[in-house]
């Protein structure tokens, strides 16, 4: 929807880079934040958010899209407006970019397969290099290395890592080799082949799941000792019970993914197709199913359908999650009082569970968080991340208005604002350009409009 100005009346605005909480208007022109007070002049637009809480967008530093572009309305449903791609192969990746149109910020990181992106699980420095270079002409900001599902050696994870070092882009690590799980013992692993290089650590909480020690708080308490102590990383962790993971079978008939596989064998099924047959039935799996424009967990019978019709090409969600281990990496500090891990993200977009405003208000209203915590983990923490704090992640004069009005009392988004512009409303999207934030100019920019981020985590 065109917007020129936009007026929001006397919600409750909060803010944490400014550490404002107060109920007042803001004024939107231009696609920036041109005036917030007690009585600003209203121009254009009026939108009445008295008894709602007005949040800047959320940035979620870990999400995925796949090549469809039902990532990309469940995340501005969800209040996010700003996103990386964390498995962003560049032709699937823009095929959804561009069919969308929501008005999304969106970076990508494009993955290292074996077999698929790389020749093996152990491509050589050459290779590994090539394979960057190509992605960051392409449009990514780096790359992600998929252990804990479609694993490297050791050596290879290590090159990858270093290779990114060396040009300064983004390298994010599902940790997890050929010689060790998706685990703790896999996370430990990680860091120290990581050494002092810049790396993103995915998702801390999926290490947490109690394989190693037997319980996953014990895990987490670990895994957050040796974050403490090491400064070279950034990290998220999400508030979700369920995680999501491939249901496509190999033809020998196991799990391509060796998350997947874990998982089956958690619940007691065999990691083969019979297993998940019976893994749906009982409720342990969740076929991610379709709902519109966007991806739902279906129920058992409708899931077994699903699941048989598309021969295993679907997405399975089981409950894995520590809500104790989560709870406890989400809210660990430093000696320095900053947070151990840095940034709340759903590892959502097309897997439904974008649910950091649900679980991370439920956490504010628990007393755990403060507002303004919370709004640092979702927002700010990220956009110093992403390296677009100059324009994001906060509510203040001269920042783009990306802004969500959201109902205290469920959670619920209402109102989604880019750029000054609203793109949903009341459960209706509407057309918004999608904006590419990339490390340096994209080869083919034709068509798309896109921004230069650079990140100070990785130019240090
Ligand atoms: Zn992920």
């Amino acid at each position: 929807m065109m917007s020129g100005e936009l007026t929001i009346r006397q919600g409750r605005v909060i803010d944490a880079a400014s550490r404002l909480d107060k109920v007042c208007d803001i004024l939107a022109e231009g696609g920036r934040i041109a005036a917030i007070g007690d009585s600003v002049k209203i121009k254009g637009r009026e939108i009445n958010a008295a008894g709602k809480l007005v949040l800047p967008g959320l940035i979620d530093t870990h999400v995925h899209f796949a090549e469809n572009t039902r990532g990309y309305y469940m995340l501005t449903r969800a209040g996010v407006t700003t996103a990386i791609d964390l498995l962003g192969e560049s032709r699937l990746f823009f095929k959804s970019f561009s069919k969308s149109h929501v008005g999304l910020n969106a970076a990508y990181l494009y993955p290292l397969l074996p077999e698929r992106t790389v020749s093996s699980s152990n491509p050589s420095l050459n290779e590994i290099t090539r394979v960057v270079d190509n992605a960051l002409k392409a449009g990514a900001i780096g790359i992600k290395i998929v252990g804990g599902h479609y694993p490297l050696t050791p050596e290879a994870t290590a090159l990858a890592i270093e290779a990114c070092a060396g040009r300064k882009c983004w390298c994010a690590v599902h940790a997890g080799s050929t010689e060790s799980g998706s685990d703790l013992n896999g996370f430990k692993e990680l860091i120290q082949l990581a050494g002092s290089n810049p790396v993103h650590i995915a998702h801390v909480n999926s290490y947490c799941r109690g394989e190693v020690l037997g319980d996953p708080v014990a895990e987490a308490v670990a895994a957050l000792s040796i974050l403490r102590k090491h400064d070279s990383y950034i990290a998220e962790s999400y508030l979700s019970a369920i995680n999501g993971c491939s249901g496509r079978l190999e033809t020998s008939g196991k799990p391509a993914s060796k998350v997947t596989a874990k998982c089956l064998e958690k619940g007691g099924y065999k990691a083969d197709a019979a297993g998940i047959r019976e893994a749906i039935s009982a409720g342990w799996a969740q076929v991610n199913g379709l709902s519109g424009k966007e991806v739902v967990l279906l129920d058992r019978e409708k899931g077994l359908k699903y699941f048989n019709k598309s021969h295993g090409k679907v997405m399975l969600s089981f409950p894995v999650n520590s809500a104790a281990a989560q709870i406890a990496i989400a809210l660990d500090r430093k000696e320095s009082g900053e947070f151990t891990v840095p940034a709340l993200s759903t590892d959502g977009g097309n897997i439904p569970r974008n649910c950091t405003l649900q679980k991370g208000l439920a956490l504010v209203r628990f007393g755990a968080l403060s507002m303004h915590e919370f709004i640092l983990k979702a927002c700010w923490n990220p956009a110093i991340m992403l390296g677009i704090q100059d324009y994001k992640g906060s509510i203040s004069c001269g920042k783009d208005a990306d802004l969500i009005i959201v109902n205290p009392e469920n959670a619920e988004v209402e109102i989604v604002i880019s750029s000054g512009r609203i793109s949903f409303e009341h459960g209706v999207f509407y057309e918004n350009e999608n904006t590419l934030l990339a490390g340096s100019g994209p080869e083919v920019t034709e068509g798309i409009s896109w921004r230069e981020i650079s990140p100070l985590w990785l130019r240090q």
